[in-house]
């Protein structure tokens, strides 16, 4: 079976066996050295002043961001289950917070940010996801951060990296905080969390808010290599390994080209789709996951998972039955999605939608493979 749900994604096989040596103890010189390693690798992959790895899940890297880095009011952006989250967040964090809401096909814009950070003097962060998962789309949280910290670049931007980092190159000049996590682009078992954050954050937090949460005690410790509390030693080993992996990809091409290949890849996806009648569901689609919504939903999914051996995720609460989403995450090759396209055109045709033509293999291929095309024809 095939699994392309948008989290969990498949762990390599590489990291899979470097995760099965012995335990270490954290407290000891050799771990501190893989520690210190994995570090050097994330401020390469994250590019922001500071990181700092957490155990837990996502969600506990947000509530940890908003805890810490909001003060006040919490503007959160809520186009998907991931972006509501962030509100419960802050009422149950006891902040105030502020919410704008659209259907989960459609982006936040700039202006309506803007027009709510001039309506309410007291927010003092804004927090909204980079793909907003639940229905596969991308938000502009670079053009938002930037107009924002041109009104005051004392709110802090609060982005929801989780299914973005690992996935596409993302200019955080203007973020304070940039959220990972293990299961999804970072291709690791779920359990490990991790923030970039500027220094404009670190200044903000001060002392910290809470405790297992609290950033500030966990910067000052994982500044010497170490962490406040026992370190996820077995996920922190399958971090350096997944980005030894990525680093190494296609010989040694790195980060941009994985961006390059994951972006062709999505679009070569979209495209095979729709030339078999398909309608790709967000106005604005995130690079992570191809995201089709349709009326037979959910019995393409379950022939899919039956008849052709690949697993893809359904939707959520009211897009239950209404969506399927393909990943598009991680270390995937090209022939993989080949199969995916078809099964699911061959999915169409047991449904009695379409005569099957091999259209999207094709649409796919020629889509993807583009470049190679030309250069056979001249
Ligand atoms: C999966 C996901 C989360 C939540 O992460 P958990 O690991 O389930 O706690 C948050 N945001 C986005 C965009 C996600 O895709």
């Amino acid at each position: 079976m095939l699994l392309f749900t948008p989290g969990p994604t498949p762990v390599p096989e590489s990291v899979r066996l470097a995760m099965a040596t012995p335990t270490l103890h954290h407290r000891t010189p050799e771990f501190e050295e893989i520690f210190a390693q994995t570090r050097t690798m994330l401020f390469r992959l994250f590019a922001t002043d500071e990181v700092v790895m957490l155990a837990s899940t996502g969600t506990g890297a947000m509530e940890a961001a908003v805890r810490n880095l909001c003060h006040h009011t919490l503007l959160s952006i809520n186009s998907g289950k991931f972006g509501e989250r962030f509100g419960k967040i802050a009422k149950a964090s006891g902040l105030q917070s502020v919410e704008l809401k659209n259907e989960w096909d459609t982006p936040v814009s700039v202006e309506s940010v803007i027009e709510a950070v001039n309506a309410n003097s007291d927010i003092d962060a804004i927090a909204i996801q980079i793909s907003e998962s639940a229905g596969g789309l991308r938000h502009p949280v670079e053009e938002i951060a930037a107009a924002v910290k041109q009104i005051n670049p004392k709110i802090m931007i609060i982005a929801d990296g989780i299914t973005a980092v690992g996935v596409e190159r993302i200019d955080v000049r203007h973020i304070d905080c940039l959220i990972a996590g293990s299961q999804k682009a970072l291709m690791l078992p779920p359990g490990l969390a991790i923030l970039g954050l500027s220094t404009g954050a670190i200044e903000k937090m001060g002392e910290g808010v809470g405790y297992y949460l609290n950033l500030a005690s966990e910067v000052k410790k994982q500044r010497q290599n170490t962490t406040a509390y026992t370190a996820v030693t077995t996920l922190i080993i399958g971090l350096r390994a997944v980005l030894e992996e990525i680093e190494a990809y296609e010989n040694g091409a790195g980060l941009s080209k994985l961006f390059c290949d994951t972006a062709r890849r999505a679009k070569a996806t979209r495209f095979a789709l729709e030339a078999i009648g398909l309608h790709s569901y967000p106005a604005t689609p995130a690079r992570s996951m191809t995201t089709i919504d349709d009326v037979d939903a959910s019995a393409i999914r379950t022939l899919l998972k039956t008849e052709f051996g690949v697993n893809v995720a359904g939707g959520q609460d009211h897009l239950k039955g209404k969506i399927f989403r393909i990943n598009q995450m991680g270390l995937i090759e090209p022939y993989e999605m080949v199969w995916v396209v078809n099964a699911v055109e061959l999915a169409l045709a047991k449904l009695g939608r379409r005569a099957f033509d091999g259209t999207a293999s094709r649409v796919f291929t020629q889509e993807y493979f583009k470049t190679v095309l030309k250069e056979a024809q001249s």
